[in-house]
C-alpha cells in the first residue's frame, strides 16, 4: 500500500499485482470448493435464558479446504464481491433447509436462523428459491428465519420491505441482526415485518463493566416487548452476563456459554440432551 500514488501505473506494481494474483486463485478455489462440496453448515444452540432449553439455532458457513477449516469472515467478503455469494448462499439455504426437516421429522419444533449477504436480498430469485426449497425439502413454513442487517436494509428500504413481505407471505421469518451497530433507525421496527432483534455480542460483553452497555440493552429489550418481537442476546460466554439478561426478563441466549457453533451429529447430540446452559 505504500507504492500507492508514487505513479500513475499503480496498479500495476508487483506487490498489487501479486495481491491480485492472491485474490482471484482464492476465488477459484472457493469456486471449485463450492462445487465440490467442502463447505459444511456449523449449528450454534439459541437456547431460553430461563429454562436453559434449545429453542433452535443459527447456521453459520465454513469452508473445509486443503484440511483446514476457515471461517466465514475470512471468505463471505470475496464471496461478496466476486458473486459467488450467490452459489453460496443457494448452498447455505438448501443445506439448512433439509437439516431442519430432519428436526422436524424427529418431532423437534426448532427455528433455524441463516444469514442474507445484501447481493443475496436484492436478488430477484430469492423469494422463488424459498418457495423451491420448501417444496423440495417439505419443511413446514415458518421454520427458517432469515438474519438481515441494517446496512443490508439501508441500500433500498423500500424494496426491502417488498423483499420481506413477499418472503413473509411464505412464511419466512426475519430477525434483525447484530442490533445496535449499524444506524439503527428505529423506522425499520416500524416499516419491516420483523420477528425478533438479535442484540450485538459488542453490547453484551460490556454488559458487567459498563453501565451504559447495560441501559443500551436494557433498553432494547423494552423496546422489543412492547412491539412484541423476539429477543436474542448474541455472544453471552459468561454466567454473570446471563444473570443481568436474566434480570431484564425472557429472552434467547446464544454464545459461547451454552455451546460454540458445532457440526450437525454435535447439535443432535445436544438435543438429545436437552438443554444446553
Ligand atoms: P454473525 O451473523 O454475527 O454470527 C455470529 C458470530 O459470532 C459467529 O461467528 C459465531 O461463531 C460467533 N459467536 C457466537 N457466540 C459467540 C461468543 O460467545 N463469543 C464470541 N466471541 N463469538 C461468538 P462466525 O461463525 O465466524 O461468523 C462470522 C460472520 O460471518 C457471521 O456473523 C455472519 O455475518 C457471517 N456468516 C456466517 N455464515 C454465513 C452464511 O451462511 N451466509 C452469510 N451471508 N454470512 C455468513
Ligand atoms: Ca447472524
Ligand atoms: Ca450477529
Ligand atoms: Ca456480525
Amino acid at each position: 500500500a505504500k507504492q500507492l500514488g508514487r505513479n500513475n501505473y499503480q496498479f500495476f506494481t508487483p506487490e498489487l499485482d501479486a495481491q491480485a494474483h492472491r485474490r482471484i486463485s482464492l476465488e477459484s478455489k472457493l469456486r471449485r470448493g463450492i462445487e465440490q462440496g467442502e463447505l459444511e453448515l456449523h449449528f450454534q444452540p439459541v437456547v431460553s435464558s430461563g429454562s436453559g432449553k434449545i429453542h433452535g439455532a443459527e447456521a453459520l458457513v465454513r469452508w473445509r479446504h486443503e484440511g483446514e477449516l476457515i471461517a466465514p469472515g475470512e471468505f463471505i467478503p470475496l464471496a461478496e464481491e466476486s458473486g459467488l455469494i450467490l452459489p453460496l448462499g443457494e448452498w447455505v439455504l438448501r443445506t439448512a433447509a433439509g437439516r431442519a426437516r430432519a428436526w422436524q421429522d424427529a418431532g423437534y419444533r426448532l427455528g433455524l436462523s441463516i444469514n442474507l449477504s445484501s447481493r443475496q436480498f436484492t436478488d430477484q430469485e430469492l423469494v422463488k428459491l424459498y418457495l423451491a426449497v420448501l417444496a423440495d425439502t417439505g419443511l413446514e413454513p415458518g421454520r427458517l428465519y432469515f438474519e438481515i442487517t441494517e446496512s443490508l436494509l439501508m441500500k433500498e428500504i423500500d424494496r426491502a420491505q417488498h423483499i420481506l413481505g413477499a418472503l413473509r407471505d411464505i412464511g419466512g421469518k426475519f430477525y434483525l441482526d447484530d442490533f445496535g451497530t449499524g444506524y439503527s433507525s428505529l423506522a425499520y421496527l416500524k416499516r419491516l415485518p420483523l420477528d425478533g432483534l438479535k442484540i450485538d455480542r459488542s453490547f453484551i460483553r460490556d454488559i458487567e463493566s459498563d453501565a451504559d452497555s447495560r441501559a443500551i440493552v436494557e433498553a432494547i429489550v423494552s423496546l422489543a416487548q412492547t412491539l412484541h418481537l423476539a429477543i436474542v442476546a448474541e455472544g453471552v460466554e459468561t454466567t454473570e452476563q446471563l444473570g443481568f439478561l436474566q434480570g431484564m426478563g425472557p429472552m434467547l441466549i446464544q454464545g459461547y456459554l451454552a455451546s460454540p457453533p458445532v457440526p450437525a451429529e454435535r447439535f443432535d447430540a445436544l438435543l438429545r440432551q436437552g438443554d444446553s446452559l
